[in-house]
């Protein structure tokens, strides 16, 4: 067994993958600001002697003695990230600098979370790990894609100035239970605007693509990654082959829910990627990874999710 610190881990992802540990009987501590995460993720965990919770801001140091660090902190959806881009820059930045140098301190293993964004608006189609994306340095998603590029810089200079055993995964559109109601993304805007019977609302033509993982899926890829053979630092991407239109994933949620909710076109934000899909085929030769769940599946077992979330709460947008 394992001492595990995962920053983030009262976000959504964070929150799934602390129950995994938890669960296989690891020593988990969970440092997190609740930035955007929530305790009411975690807690469930609390009553284990094995979780821990830290209210930490991985913009500072951390001094705990653990052997497996997976850096998940940072704000992941645009509203909250464009919200203060000064503060998502420094807790990209600074973050992945504290946990490098914690991870060098311990001689542990540190794992990042970084995203599918460092492709920026592709024009590689499908995208492979080795494309070195199309990103805008100035606009208003930059805080957050050029954070987690100068994040994965740092990983791979700490590997090779001073030797730090690091992971790097690059991980697609993720979606499940635990998703912020609030916070603008596709997946969770369109299942509580079809479960209210609110209008379903589509940014620009809708034919920009996204694929979509579960978030079970997700975790087991992590995990995988965590434990993978030393000299396999990545990147690798982690996500759903599965591509879909905004407008398909819109119909499905309404044929899902059986809602009369309409789809309304609504402006498009600006630098919004227009297509998106993994190559995953180093993930499937190194990790024996692919995903598991299909879109219908994932969305029904959120949905059930965002309908218990509603019944608990009449004014989840006030
Ligand atoms: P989330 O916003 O639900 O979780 C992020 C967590 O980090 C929250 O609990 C938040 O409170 C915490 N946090 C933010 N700033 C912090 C700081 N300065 N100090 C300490 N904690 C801080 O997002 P998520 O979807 O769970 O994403 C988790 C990670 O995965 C992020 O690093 C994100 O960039 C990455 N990622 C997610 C997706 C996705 O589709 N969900 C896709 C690509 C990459
Ligand atoms: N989107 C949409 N309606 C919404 C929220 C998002 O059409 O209510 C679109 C958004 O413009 C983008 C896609 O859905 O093209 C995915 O958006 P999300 O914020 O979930 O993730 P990201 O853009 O970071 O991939």
């Amino acid at each position: 067994m394992k001492r595990i610190l995962v920053t983030g881990g009262a976000g959504f992802i964070g929150s799934h993958l602390c129950r995994k540990l938890v669960g296989e009987g690891h020593e988990v501590v969970c440092a997190d600001n609740l930035f955007t995460g929530s305790k009411k993720n975690t807690r469930a965990l609390l009553e284990c002697d094995n979780f821990q919770f830290l209210q930490h801001d991985v913009v500072q140091e951390l001094q705990v003695e653990v052997d497996r660090i997976y850096n998940l902190a940072c704000p992941a959806s645009p509203i909250h990230y464009q919200r203060d881009p000064v503060r998502t820059m420094k807790t990209s930045v600074l973050g992945a600098l504290n946990a490098l140098d914690l991870a060098k301190r311990v001689h542990g293993r540190v794992l990042q979370a970084s995203t599918s964004e460092v492709y920026g608006d592709p024009q590689v189609h499908p995208q492979p790990e080795s494309y070195w994306g199309s990103v805008n340095p100035i606009g208003i998603r930059s805080c957050y894609d050029e954070g987690k590029r100068a994040a994965e810089t740092l990983f791979f200079d700490y590997h090779r100035q001073y030797g730090t055993d690091v992971k790097v995964i690059r991980i697609f559109n993720t979606y499940g239970p635990n998703m912020d109601p609030k916070d603008g993304r596709v997946v969770s805007n369109f299942i509580i605007q079809a479960l209210k019977g609110e209008d379903i609302t589509v940014y620009g033509d809708g034919r920009q693509t996204r694929s979509f993982c579960y978030v079970d899926d997700l975790v087991e890829g992590m995990l995988r990654m965590m434990e993978s053979r030393d000299g396999f630092i990545g990147p690798v991407n982690l996500g759903n082959p599965g591509e879909f239109t905004m407008l398909e994933l819109a119909k499905k949620v309404i044929d899902l829910t059986g809602s009369k909710s309409k789809v309304v076109h609504c402006p498009l934000p600006q630098d919004d990627p227009t297509q998106r899909k993994p190559v995953i085929d180093l993930a499937k030769r190194e990790l024996g990874w692919e995903p598991k769940v299909s879109l219908e599946e994932g969305l029904k077992k959120t949905i059930s999710y965002f309908e218990d979330v509603l019944s608990h709460s009449s004014s989840i947008r006030d």
